[in-house]
């Protein structure tokens, strides 16, 4: 590649490496052209290349003369990318190469994601396996590919061919450091029923207007979840009359909070009940936080003629939804971070199955088996059965990491600030590779992009030359 676009910035090969792979297309589960990429620019500089089945790359720097007694030192990062792109783009990407836009000391992709996250520590990466001015013990790169989708890769690489014991991972995406993160486990909720047949008043119940959010980053915002709040109103509603779900629909994503839900609720005076709704609604939202003000309730009355579950489902549904715990459930004792969470994120009651989707994240291991074993004893108390997927492990915060101190005193002594220290209540790879190696001392940084996974989402290039000036120095003290 000639042209480059990001020019100015220093180092000159750090830039040129990122276009490199924004060149190359690299979502999810389409590694193989950067894989080849990363793989030959590191043998065709004489380092040890190993790259297995799943497209990770994993890359061996000798050490500089003079520092061969050196521990070695691990940095990782992953391979893939998010795709998405803007309802105007006709970008492929399975196929074409990012269009990138240089603006205001920012770089963007025009009209998709652009792939910092994680693009930018691959880029980083092959830097300093290329610098011939870099003082670094032997240095390891670990490219890890399917982060997006499940930290494949990290799941299947072989961790008997790290010889580091202190590791950076350069997926955090601001110049912070990140020094503990987030498991998760997710848990589907099944049951299915006969339908009965039913005429009478129905009513249709729409919540929505809700901030929602991730169900990690933002779960501590006491946002208002749609499906629970639905389940409120239901509940309330059955104190004035009898009514029961026809059907019901909630949320979209697993990983996020719930913003709408609608049911179709069967009742025996439709009118009384919108009534009713609207006082019950009124309540709800007063207890609501400054970040739902778009809340709102819809009540139409209508009549039916049809089948429907029996009542016995609602009433076990709202015993269930009451019973499970959801949104903060413990803080960490030593940082400033939410320890253990849950989120009902999906419901769906249609035909005749109902499914809910709940996801629970925690940093503590222990934490997490607890919450799947409440909420398999919840479930079955109301006749429902579970299905858990297999979850990812966390990492929880460390009180002694040599690393971490050496991190923080050089950041500070280099840019005479002193670098947020923060955990993540979402999940990074630094937790899987924990629970390979144990005695990993790990610390997790990044530079700084914004509103990743969107097609705006951008990278600031000051803040790649801070990253790439403090790494190669950091490495020179390990
Ligand atoms: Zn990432």
């Amino acid at each position: 590649m000639s042209n480059y676009v990001i020019n100015g910035y220093t180092p000159k090969g750090l830039f040129e490496r990122f276009e490199d792979i924004c060149a190359i297309p690299h979502g999810s589960g389409n590694e193989r052209k950067i894989a080849d990429y990363v793989a030959k620019f590191a043998s065709d500089l004489g380092h040890y290349v190993c790259r297995d089945l799943s497209n990770n790359v994993f890359v061996r720097r000798k050490a500089s003369p003079g520092y061969e007694n050196r521990p070695p030192v691990l940095l990782q990062g992953h391979l893939d990318m998010v795709c998405e792109k803007t309802p105007e783009s006709n970008h492929d990407f399975t196929r074409d190469g990012l269009k990138l836009i240089v603006r205001d000391g920012y770089v963007t992709a025009d009209g998709t994601t652009l792939g910092a996250d994680d693009g930018i520590a691959v880029a980083i990466m092959l830097q300093l396996l290329s610098d011939p001015e870099l003082s670094t013990p032997e240095l390891e790169c670990l490219f890890t590919a399917d982060e997006e989708v499940g930290m494949n890769g990290a799941k299947n690489f072989d961790y008997t061919k790290i010889h580091a014991r202190r590791m950076i991972n350069i997926d955090a995406g601001a110049e912070h450091v990140v020094v503990s993160c987030a498991g998760g486990n997710r848990s589907g909720i099944y049951t299915s029923f006969r339908r009965i047949p039913y005429y009478g008043d129905v009513l249709d119940l729409t919540v929505g207007g809700l901030a929602g959010g991730h169900s990690g980053i933002d779960i501590d915002k006491g946002r208002g979840n749609a499906i629970l709040i639905s389940a409120e109103i239901i509940k309330k509603l059955r104190e004035t009359q009898p009514a029961f779900i026809i059907k019901m629909d909630g949320g979209s994503k697993e990983n996020a909070i719930p913003r709408d839900c609608t049911t179709t609720l069967a009742v025996n005076d439709a009118r009384a009940a919108v009534v009713a709704v609207s006082v019950i609604a009124a309540e709800v939202k007063k207890k609501l936080s400054a970040d739902d003000a778009g809340f709102y309730v819809k009540a139409n009355p209508g009549e039916f003629s049809g089948k429907t579950p029996s009542p016995q489902l609602t009433d076990s549904l709202l015993t269930f939804l009451s019973s499970i715990k959801n949104g903060v459930i413990s803080m960490c004792d030593d940082i400033d971070l939410v320890k253990t969470s849950q989120n009902c994120a999906v419901i769906n009651i249609d035909g005749d199955r109902m499914r809910i989707r709940i996801s629970a994240r925690s940093s503590e291991v222990s934490d997490l088996m607890e919450m799947k074993r409440e909420l398999t004893a919840t479930a079955k108390k109301c006749g429902f059965r579970v299905r858990h997927s297999s979850g990812y492990p966390g990492w929880a915060y460390e009180k002694t990491s040599p690393l971490r101190d050496t991190f923080v005193n050089l950041y500070e002594q280099m840019f005479g600030k002193k670098l947020p220290v923060i955990g993540v209540h979402a999940g990074l790879e630094c937790g899987l590779i924990k629970s390979f190696v144990p005695d990993m001392d790990i610390v997790a940084t990044g530079c700084a992009t914004y509103d990743e996974h969107t097609p705006d989402e951008r990278l600031d290039l000051a803040s790649c030359e801070r990253m790439y000036a403090f790494l190669s120095k950091l490495l020179g003290q390990l």
